[in-house]
This record gives structure tokens, C-alpha cells and sequence, in this order.
């Protein structure tokens, strides 16, 4: 049995689908022909079964006509008799079981208990082999109960019903051959659009990944798996496409300071200077060097978030008071920046802005967001409001500096993606990746609203700890 459906794992869907529907249509021609074969059996038995009868009645009335066995009772059965069965023999039975006329030379043997019970009323009809026997209780004009033995071979009968075994069974077995066949063709043709899926799906690499599966009929369910699996091939396409961006601004990024950083030192190198001169090639260098590290760590960070196997450190805390500490780094860090937060006039008093989510990576996100508001704005300034929702907790960062253009408003969320407008200030174009990337891990979302020229606001979203 293991064996067996070893062997049918190993094999194709065709051949299973073929050997199926074989097996199936098979089993249910068999079914019909056995009960063609038995009804008709059946129906054979039935009608020689009350030839016989009718032989035995015939056979005693004329016995009982003539009144013994004379020549006149031969002469009279041979001239009733016009369809003989083959070897067929009729025997009388007198009350006390003797046979008083027997048609042949062989009266079939039954038992005297089987002729008492022919007696008492119960004709019976017996099978021994070829032969069929009936018996049949007859009473005479005297009174007598005599039992009449008919027996015979149904030789035609039979013959009929060979010639229909054999009928039945070439028809099976031909039917058979073209069930396989008809089997083999349809099953084929049924599934030659997944081989078709099949060869496509072989063919696409990463090379020519833009590619895509065509499938015969758009409606039906391989065409609904030929257009899943372009869906994946796009996301696929895009990733990599965004992947292979991603190296090349990384390294551009990663090559600009360093080929500045070349610059100043060759020049530097090319006469003796002053050790002043040499102080500030150093600087400058520096300079350089912080702005490596700086994208360098963002990009780790970037990567370690990205990576599934990140470990988040989710505990409760407050959002507001989260916010006044980030205020306080980024103001020791830049203590022009002007960074108001204040809570919606509508908010009572004593009301929580409790979430659970991880302390660093928020703060590194708000972080972002604030600086950028100051940053990107001549008054380096930043609202901050804090809204707690029925369902999540709300907080929009709002100035009113150069704003982002409409056309980079979408892709401003993309690894080192800046706006044109940004390009004179400091910066990568990683923290907002990194922001959103943050907020999504905390269940949260992130919209950014702008004019050009008027200021931005970004929004957060935050769910409440039981949503996490
Ligand atoms: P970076 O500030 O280092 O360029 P970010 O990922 O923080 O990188 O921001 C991406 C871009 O989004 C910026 O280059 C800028 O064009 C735009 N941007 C973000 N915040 C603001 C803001 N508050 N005002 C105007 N532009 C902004």
C-alpha cells in the first residue's frame, strides 16, 4: 500500500488524472455489465424454469388421460411435445414416492423430505450444474397427490448467455482502451496551460525579470495564478530595481565626501604650507569624515531595521514625554532651533499619551521629523501637537519652512530621495525611510502634507498599547 502511493507521488498529474478517470469510468461499466449479465441470468432461469413447469403439467395431464403408461401415452407426449429441451426428463411421483411414469432413463434423485415438501404445496425449482429442475405438486381426478420432476439443460439459453459474457466484456474492454486514450488526450489538453506556466516560469531570471507570464484564458484559475504570479514579478522587479538604487546612491553618497576629502589633501600635499593651513585641511577633512559616519550609520540602522530578525524592545511609555526629551537632545545639539509642543486646547488635562513601542527607535524618528522642521525652514522652528483619538494617538509636526515640491511629495518616504528644493542643506535622505520604516513597525502611519514655499506638516499616527 505504501508502495503504491509512493509510486503515485512519482508520477505525473496526466498520468493520475488519466488513471483516475479509468479506474472510475472502468468500475462503473463493470458495475454495469455484471448486473446486465445477472438480470439476464436472472430472467433466463425464470422463463426456462416455467417451461419446465409447463412441460411437468402437460406431461402429467396426458398421463392422466390416458391412464398408465402406454404406447398411446408415448405417441401423445411425442406428438405434444414440439420443443424438446435437451436432455430433458419428467418423472411422476406416486403418494408413497414411487415413480409411476418417468420420460427417460434417468429420474433425477430428490430426496423424499424434498417431496414431502412438494406435497404439502411448495413447488420448488432446484440448479444442480447444467441441469434446472422443477418440481410440481399435481392432484388427479382421484384424489391423488402425485408429484411431477421436470428437468433439463438450457442448452440455448446458455449459448445466449455466453455470447452476451462476451459481448459485455470486449465492449468493457474496448471501451477501456478508449477511456485511456480519450483520458490521456483530455487531461492532457487540460493541462497544458500549467506547462505552458511551467516552461515560462523556467525561463525568467533575474536578467530579463521584466518579463511576464501569458496565460490562454485571462478568467479561469490559471489565469488567476499567471496574474498572482506577475503581481510577485512586479514587487519582485521593483525591489530589485530598488535594491540596485539603492547600492549605486550609496555609494555615490559614500564617494562625494571622499572624493572632496582626495582633493583637500592632494592640494595640501602639493607645497609646504603653513601649520595653520594644515589645521584647516584637517578640519575640513573632518568635516568630510563626519558626514561619512553619519550616512554610514544611518544606513546600518536602515539595514538592521529592515532585517527580520531585528529584536524590538516594546515597552510602555509616554509619547509627550518621549517628545521633550528628543526636544532636548536635538536643542543641545542646535541650540537656535525653536521647538514648540503644545496639546490640543480640547484635551483634558489629565489625559495619557501612553503607547508601548521602543524608546530608541521612536526617538530617533521623531527626531528626524523635528530637525528636518527646523532644518528645512528660515525660522528653525517646529510645532509640535499631541491629540489623543478615540483610537489611536495623533502627532502632527508643523512649520512653515520652503515646503516640497508637489512632484517630490511622493517619493520623499524613498532612500535618499531629497527634493530640489533641500539640496543646499545638509542631509542624505535617509531619515524619512527610516522614520516611516519605524512607525510601521509600531503599527502606526505617516502622512506628509506641503506647499512649496508655505511649510510642511508631517502626521503620525500611533495605536493605543492594546492594539499593538
Ligand atoms: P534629508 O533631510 O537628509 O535630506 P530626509 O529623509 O529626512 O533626508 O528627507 C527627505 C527629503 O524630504 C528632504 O531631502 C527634503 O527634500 C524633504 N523634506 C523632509 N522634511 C521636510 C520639511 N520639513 N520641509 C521641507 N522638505 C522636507
Amino acid at each position: 500500500m505504501v508502495r503504491i502511493s509512493r509510486w503515485i507521488d512519482k508520477i505525473n498529474i496526466r498520468l493520475r488524472l488519466t488513471l483516475l478517470f479509468a479506474v472510475l469510468v472502468a468500475s462503473i461499466m463493470l458495475a454495469f455489465s455484471l448486473s446486465v449479465y445477472y438480470l439476464y441470468n436472472q430472467f433466463r432461469e425464470k422463463e426456462f424454469n416455467e417451461r419446465l413447469h409447463n412441460k411437468a403439467i402437460t406431461t402429467v395431464r396426458l398421463f392422466e388421460d390416458v391412464g398408465g403408461i402406454t404406447e398411446e401415452l408415448l405417441h401423445a407426449i411425442e406428438r405434444n411435445d414440439l420443443t424438446t429441451m435437451y436432455q430433458e426428463e419428467v418423472t411422476v411421483y406416486d403418494s408413497q414416492n414411487r415413480i409411476v411414469y418417468d420420460s427417460g432413463k434417468n429420474p433425477y434423485k430428490i430426496t423424499p423430505k424434498l417431496l414431502a415438501h412438494a406435497r404439502a404445496g411448495h413447488d420448488f425449482s432446484l440448479r444442480d450444474g447444467e441441469k434446472e429442475i422443477v418440481g410440481v405438486r399435481y392432484v388427479d381426478k382421484r384424489k391423488n397427490v402425485l408429484v411431477v420432476v421436470a428437468y433439463a439443460i438450457d442448452l440455448y439459453g446458455f449459448s445466449k448467455l455466453e455470447r452476451l459474457r462476451t459481448i459485455l466484456f470486449t465492449g468493457w474492454a474496448g471501451s477501456l482502451l478508449l477511456v485511456v486514450l480519450a483520458g490521456w488526450f483530455f487531461s492532457g489538453d487540460a493541462l497544458r496551460p500549467v506547462s505552458d506556466i511551467i516552461e515560462q516560469v523556467k525561463n525568467i531570471s533575474a536578467r530579463n525579470i521584466h518579463e511576464r507570464l501569458k496565460a490562454r484564458r485571462q478568467k479561469d484559475e490559471l489565469g488567476q495564478l499567471a496574474a498572482t504570479f506577475n503581481d510577485l514579478l512586479s514587487r519582485l522587479e521593483e525591489a530589485f530595481s530598488s535594491q540596485r538604487s539603492f547600492v549605486s546612491h550609496a555609494s555615490h553618497e559614500l564617494r562625494t565626501p571622499l572624493t572632496i576629502m582626495m582633493g583637500q589633501l592632494e592640494v595640501a600635499l602639493l607645497q609646504k604650507r603653513t601649520v595653520e593651513d594644515y589645521q584647516q585641511t584637517i578640519k575640513d577633512a573632518i568635516d568630510e569624515v563626519k558626514k561619512m559616519r553619519d550616512l554610514i550609520n544611518g544606513l546600518l540602522e536602515l539595514a538592521r531595521i529592515n532585517n527580520d530578525i531585528f529584536q524590538l524592545h516594546f515597552r510602555p511609555l509616554n509619547i509627550d514625554d518621549l517628545l521633550w526629551q528628543v526636544r532636548e537632545l536635538l536643542l543641545t545639539q542646535f541650540p537656535l532651533y525653536n521647538i514648540q509642543i503644545e496639546f490640543d486646547e480640547s484635551q483634558q488635562e489629565e489625559t495619557e499619551f501612553k503607547i508601548k513601542g521602543d524608546v530608541a527607535l521612536l526617538q530617533m524618528a521623531f527626531l528626524n521629523i523635528m530637525e528636518n522642521g527646523c532644518k528645512y525652514s528660515e525660522e528653525q522652528r517646529v510645532n509640535v501637537s499631541l491629540l489623543a483619538q478615540s483610537d489611536n494617538i495623533r502627532i502632527s509636526f508643523t512649520d512653515r519652512g520652503i515646503g516640497i515640491a508637489e512632484e517630490d511629495l511622493p517619493h520623499i518616504f524613498e532612500p535618499f530621495y531629497r527634493g530640489e528644493t533641500s539640496k543646499s542643506r545638509k542631509g542624505h535622505g535617509i531619515g524619512l525611510a527610516l522614520t516611516q520604516r519605524i512607525i510601521q513597525l509600531h503599527n502606526g502611519k505617516i502622512w506628509a502634507f506641503s506647499q512649496l514655499g508655505k511649510g510642511t506638516q508631517f502626521v503620525i499616527s500611533l495605536p493605543y498599547p492594546d492594539e499593538v
